[in-house]
């Protein structure tokens, strides 16, 4: 399979729709030439700083304008994050993902904690990643520095269908963010979810995006909505199995090199389920009971399915080679006080306005 093919939307529709058999057949056939289908890299994602985000994400508990059960929280102490980083070793896991609540990150002394939790953990021989919002270039760079591996920025869905999800920042700006990491040689996780009301042919815009860039991302995760109550669309029906396996099947086809991880929602599949998303290509999966704010499974039971299914935990920097940690005082990128244009597209979502009319 030619990685630079050029995917239409049909051609991802009708791949998407095979026959099941056919489809995973194909899948794991491509997850076989690229990948030890027994390995699964196993990541722990850790709310540094939760809640109280300005932004209208219509799946997210975190948005500070949704009424739901999620506390606002301060950032983490570095110390804090230094025995998460140990937790998440000693559970198997090779990856630390970071994720702060934030619309983007500002230069300041927040970040400055970050880039110091980032320092600290790149030194437990970790892989260190973070989810913080849009970034500059600048911010970029000094990320990497720091000795970070991984950034996450959702596309979360297509451009079409983004427009009914999120009114406060815009596709494009998420576009920027990804190219701006791509300046450095941090590595980009970026996926999506579904069930948030899409169609299939969403689902396909939205591979499409992702199988455009050049490099292709080296993670993408494939997230189940998992509905909650509070926030605009926490009355979805959930996502089928069968669903979810067609997904990571088609993500698996059009983007035969990156680890497709299998996200959230993992605690309304069963074993069997999960056994087939990982033969349908899925080589990764968030450990820890908890993801930011939504339940996940327990650590020891996703070691005893891992054990069932003969599958065995990735080591750290398998794929990409370490980053080197340069100290902030011998750093060559230093804070620039910016002010970045991101937009605020604001446009009206029928969803929300039916959801004021009804408190009207
Ligand atoms: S997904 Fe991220 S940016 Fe959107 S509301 Fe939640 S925390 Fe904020």
């Amino acid at each position: 399979m030619d990685k630079l093919k050029k995917w239409t939307r049909d051609e991802v529709v009708a791949l998407y729709k095979k026959p099941l058999m056919e489809l995973l057949y194909e899948a794991a056939t491509i997850h076989r030439q690229h990948h030890d289908p027994n390995k699964v890299q196993v990541s722990t994602l850790v709310s540094i700083k939760t809640g109280g985000c300005p932004e209208d994400c219509g799946y997210c508990p975190q948005a500070a304008r949704y009424h739901t059960d999620v506390k606002a929280q301060a950032l983490m102490g570095v110390d804090q994050v230094i025995a998460q980083g140990l937790q998440a070793k000693a559970t198997g896991s090779s990856r630390i993902c970071m994720g702060a609540a934030w619309r983007n990150v500002k230069d300041g002394p927040e970040f400055d904690q970050v880039l110091e939790m980032v320092r600290s953990l790149n030194k437990m021989d970790i892989e260190v990643c973070c989810t913080l919002g849009m970034i500059t270039e600048n911010q970029a760079h000094r990320l990497s520095e720091a000795g970070l591996y991984a950034y996450n920025h959702n596309i979360d869905s297509s451009e079409d269908y983004y427009e009914e999800i999120i009114s406060t920042r815009g596709y494009k700006d998420r576009l920027q963010t990804i190219k701006n990491v791509r300046k450095t040689n941090i590595t980009v996780c970026s996926g999506g979810i579904i069930g948030m009301g899409e169609s299939i042919e969403n689902r396909a815009d939205m591979l499409i995006t992702l199988t455009s860039m050049t490099p292709q991302p080296e993670s993408v995760p494939i997230n189940a909505l998992v509905p909650v109550v509070g926030t605009p669309i926490g009355e979805m029906a959930p996502v089928s199995i069968w669903e979810m396996v067609r997904m990571i099947a088609t993500a698996r086809i059009l983007l035969p090199q990156t680890q497709v991880r299998l996200s959230a929602g993992r605690t309304n599949m069963s074993r069997e389920g999960q056994a087939l998303c990982f033969f349908a290509g899925a080589n990764s999966i968030f450990a820890g009971d908890k993801l930011l704010t939504t339940p996940n499974p327990d650590v020891n039971e996703d070691m005893k399915m891992f054990e069932e299914l003969g599958l065995i935990p990735q080591q750290p920097f398998e794929k990409h080679a370490q980053r080197k940690t340069v100290e902030e005082e011998d750093a060559q990128y230093y804070a620039l006080g910016e002010k970045p244009k991101w937009s605020r597209p604001m446009h009206q979502i029928q969803r929300n306005l039916d959801t004021q009319n009804k408190k009207g």
